[in-house]
């Protein structure tokens, strides 16, 4: 399952939200955990990195 950052624009607190594609799809409202605003931006996951590789 993909993980999301999120980083919100009120507290400036970033967290991270597990989504399936078909969640993601559906343009959720994230909620930022600690303010629970939903003015949260989407950052790009280091997780959807593929690092499989080993030299
Ligand atoms: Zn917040």
């Amino acid at each position: 399952m993909p993980i999301y950052e999120y980083v919100c624009k009120e507290c400036n607190h970033e967290f991270m939200v597990s989504l399936t594609l078909h969640e993601v799809e559906m343009k959720p409202t994230v909620r930022c955990p600690h303010c629970n605003s939903d003015k949260v931006g989407k950052k790009f996951s280091a997780f959807t990195a593929k690092t499989s590789k080993k030299s």
